[in-house]
């Protein structure tokens, strides 16, 4: 039996209304697709959502609602900003942080993502940390240098009990949206790269613990090839994650 989660997470970046939201949900959770101890499903949906979808969820067993990030900072004058403590209070379970959009359309560095990290852990969030490199480096043929210093800059500074409480997403930029995905023996090469970072730092007992994620145009259709990689432990969705019928494969595809 795998130790490590199995992950099926969602994320449905800035789409969708309130209404839109509920039907998604409803669509996919009618499905009743019962999940087994180490096998997880997320939603991270947009802020405004949060509430109710954890309502809409329940109590249904390994079924999570999360945000899609949170501030560096712990709480003040951040006119806009929504705190990790804001979210456990509404009893949020886990955040997307760094994914590559934010990184580039927000700026965000590795720095900023390591307090990140800090807060959510403080407040008891599971951090769902994004890496991956873009088109110019993976044909430079540097995304290993890439993502290993995103690793290090973010997360080496944890202890290896807090380490092993945040899940890695690795997403190439340009599989991201793009129809492009990596292939599975390219996604299972950066697994295991990253997982071999993870061994040089906290050791290969640890290392085998955490669960990284692939994302990058995962679809129904290729999701069972993917997800069945030995390092590949589910994924993160953006598109596919927008059609119930597609979530629902994809989370069939999880290994067990
Ligand atoms: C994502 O945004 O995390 C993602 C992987 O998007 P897509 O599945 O649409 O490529």
């Amino acid at each position: 039996m795998l130790m490590r989660k199995q992950i099926a997470a969602a994320n449905w970046k800035m789409n969708g209304n309130a209404q839109q939201a509920e039907a998604l949900l409803r669509d996919v959770m009618q499905q009743k697709i019962k999940l087994s101890d180490d096998q997880v499903v997320i939603f991270a949906v947009p802020f405004p959502f949060l509430v109710t979808a954890n309502q809409q969820l329940g109590k249904e067993h390994n079924y999570f609602i999360a945000a899609q990030n949170c501030s560096s900072h712990a709480s003040g004058a951040y006119t806009g900003e929504v705190s990790a403590e804001m979210l456990k209070s509404i009893h949020i379970k886990y955040c997307i942080i760094g994914h590559s959009e934010r990184r580039e359309y927000f700026s965000e560095t590795n720095a900023q993502l390591a307090e990140k990290i800090n807060l959510l852990l403080k407040n008891e969030i599971t951090p769902i940390f994004c890496c991956g490199e873009p088109l110019d480096i993976r044909e430079a043929n540097g995304q290993d240098k890439h993502v290993e210093a995103q690793v290090q800059e973010s997360l080496f500074h944890l202890a290896a009990d807090d380490l092993l409480k945040v899940v890695i997403a690795y997403e190439p930029i340009w599989a991201i949206g793009t129809g492009k995905t990596a292939t599975t023996a390219q996604a299972q090469e950066m697994h295991a790269f990253i997982r071999s970072v993870i061994a040089k730092r906290y050791g290969k007992e640890i290392a085998s613990e955490v669960s990284i994620l692939y994302g990058g145009s995962v679809k129904a259709n290729n999701a069972g090839e993917i997800f069945g990689a030995p390092d590949v432990d589910g994924g993160l969705v953006g598109g596919a994650s927008l059609v119930a019928k597609d979530f629902i494969q994809i989370i069939q595809s999880l290994k067990n």
